[in-house]
């Protein structure tokens, strides 16, 4: 049983590397020399979290608790540390910087049973409860354990360890090489749990891994779609028939229907079943087995007219979910099937999986208003005429554009390839597509927005290095609203110094951690000699945006599913 001291030092060796690739061989000698069930919670330590996103276990720990849990723990003043903490910035530090103790008692596994205990104290009194047993954590651990922990547990570890950077390394432990590391991402994309796959790998060899199928209760991370500025580039790109469906302007749900249990996932993988009462009670009535569907959820009005994304975001909410799902209604646009009693069908191609997927809904779709077939119709690739029918059509029944899907593509969890396209447009603009991007800097305002930020300095991100290169800055497309919330939004990730995953040249009176995304658009894309992104191939500076504005918060997103450096180079070179 591995010492938690020895995962604090690789803590402490990734903080030092900001190259990945010295940080994939930090990672793989760690987890060489630990067992399959420490992989699991180095994993998940790592990642910040206790259990995979679906599972809903958070720490709930908040700054006081923890400043409260050390004065327990340590037998010190409270002043005296929330001094330290004020001069410092980092309870990890003064943790640190207080801690005496010698003695090295802590396993890895010790600290997670202990965590987990802690999320799942929950209701009255948990607080108490919660506090107490940091604090007993905290008296056991070594001034370096403490650090780690600490910041563990108040999601600042700040390493700049990726998911991928995590899968690589896994990789070169069972390959010797990056050979595995396809079989070990397609496993992750169909598990959503990098501690599951980490364990599974390391127990029983990369083999177990092949041909995952989806399990009813885990949710698929979903497949995505590349873009394209004008209908005839669709041929060069598909040869096949292509579906050619409504884009509706919802949020994209994953919809499992088990023997008992429905469950309902969002794109990050949220449990979001509560926030969808009405749809859980008709999803009941379809007649199978087990299933796991996918579609849009949209919002309509009282005449059925779809409205926009906007409107549907007002039923996120904790209270009142009732109440808001009559004043909301909804309905679900059902576009893909890629589980049918108790097989899995991601390796049928779409034509197979639509044709079941109306089977199963046909005899319900009479009576039921609230799940519906998105809408399409399977034409040639190359027909461009009728793809621009039909796009205009969508737009006019309130969608954004138009998905076109290759006929034959299997469902590739979580991949981003040319089987689906997207086609959208906004006629007013110059610039076809919005851009989702995460903000890594603020700049203080002036004048009427003395107390907030004036601009936001926003990334693009780049999946193979993992870092995210700054953009442009926005100003622009802001209520007084949304300005006046911008504080709250952001401060909680203000660092000191820029984070390691930034490459970024400007000045910014705040930097922040790359976390939060949001939507904006822009006039044109241009070379800026201040910019960073594909500096290092454009040379004479980086892509960046024109004239930006908000569009709005993305926080379905989480800041790896951001728009790519890559994504803006296709669209630079048509432009
Ligand atoms: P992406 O999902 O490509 O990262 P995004 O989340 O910003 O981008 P869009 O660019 O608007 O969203 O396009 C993809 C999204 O469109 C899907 O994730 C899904 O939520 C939505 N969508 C709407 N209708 C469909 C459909 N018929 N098929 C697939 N996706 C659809």
């Amino acid at each position: 049983m591995r010492k938690f001291k020895e995962l604090a030092e690789l803590f402490q060796e990734l903080e030092k590397t900001s190259s990945n690739l010295k940080m994939i061989d930090i990672l793989a000698d760690f987890l060489k020399k630990i067992s399959p069930e420490e992989g699991k919670i180095t994993a998940y330590l790592l990642q910040g979290k206790i259990a995979p996103d679906y599972q809903g276990l958070e720490l709930g720990l908040a700054e006081k608790l923890v400043i409260r849990s050390l004065a327990l723990g340590l037998k010190e003043d409270i002043n005296k540390i929330e001094k330290l903490y004020k001069e410092t910035g980092d309870l990890g530090l003064v943790a640190e910087k207080l801690i005496k103790n010698t003695k090295e008692e802590l396993t890895i596994k010790e600290v997670f049973e202990e965590l987990k205990k802690i999320a799942l104290s929950q209701g009255k009194g948990s607080q108490e409860r919660k506090l107490q047993l940091l604090a007993i954590l905290i008296k056991k651990s070594l001034p370096i354990e403490a650090k780690y922990l600490i910041r563990s547990v108040l999601g600042t570890l700040r390493l700049g360890a990726s998911d991928m950077t995590f899968l690589y390394a896994l990789s070169k432990v069972l390959t010797g090489s990056k050979e595995g590391k396809k079989i070990l991402e397609h496993a992750f994309n169909v598990l959503s749990d990098l501690g599951q796959v980490a364990y599974i790998a390391l127990s029983s060899g990369i083999d177990k891994l092949k041909n995952l199928d989806p399990q009813v209760g885990i949710p698929v991370r979903m497949m995505l779609a590349q873009r394209v500025k004008e209908i005839k580039e669709i041929k060069e790109n598909i040869k096949n028939d292509v579906f050619v469906e409504v884009k509706y302007d919802g949020e994209r749900v994953q919809a499992h229907l088990g023997d008992k249990e429905i469950f309902l996932y969002s794109r990050r993988h949220e449990n979001i079943t509560h926030q969808f009462p009405d749809l859980v009670s008709e999803l009941r009535k379809i007649n199978v087995k087990n299933a796991i569907l996918e579609g849009e959820v949209v919002a309509i009005d009282k005449n059925g007219n779809l409205q926009p994304f906007q409107i549907l975001m007002q039923r996120r909410r904790k209270y009142d979910i009732i109440e808001y799902s009559q004043k909301i209604p909804i309905v679900y646009f059902v576009f893909d099937l890629i589980y049918l009693n108790g097989k899995s069908l991601i390796q049928e191609p779409l034509d197979k999986r639509k044709e079941k997927l109306e089977e199963i809904l046909s005899n319900k779709l009479k009576e039921s208003e609230k799940i519906k077939l998105a809408k399409y119709e399977k034409v040639k690739s190359n027909d461009e005429d009728r793809i621009e029918k039909l796009f205009i059509e969508a737009i006019k029944i309130g969608g954004e554009g138009v998905m076109i899907k290759d006929s034959k593509s299997i469902y590739e969890a979580g991949v981003r390839a040319w089987r689906w396209i997207k086609f959208k447009k906004d006629y007013k603009d110059e610039l076809v597509d919005t851009f989702d991007v995460v903000v890594i800097g603020g700049i203080y305002g002036t004048g009427k927005r003395a107390k907030t930020y004036g601009s936001l300095l926003v990334a693009l991100y780049d999946p193979k290095k993992n870092k995210y290169y700054s953009f442009t800055k926005v100003g622009a497309g802001f209520t007084d609203e949304d300005l006046e919330n911008l504080p709250k939004i952001l401060d909680k990730y203000k660092i000191k110094e820029k984070s390691k995953l930034v490459e970024a040249e400007i000045d910014v009176d705040v930097w922040f951690e790359p976390k939060v995304v949001m939507e904006i658009k822009g006039a044109d894309l241009t070379i800026s000699p201040v910019h960073t992104v594909l500096k290092d191939k454009i040379k004479k500076g980086g892509i960046a945006l024109r004239f930006p504005r908000f569009i709005r918060w993305r926080d379905d997103k989480d800041p790896t599913q951001a728009t790519t450096i890559d994504e803006v180079y296709e669209i630079y070179k048509r432009q």
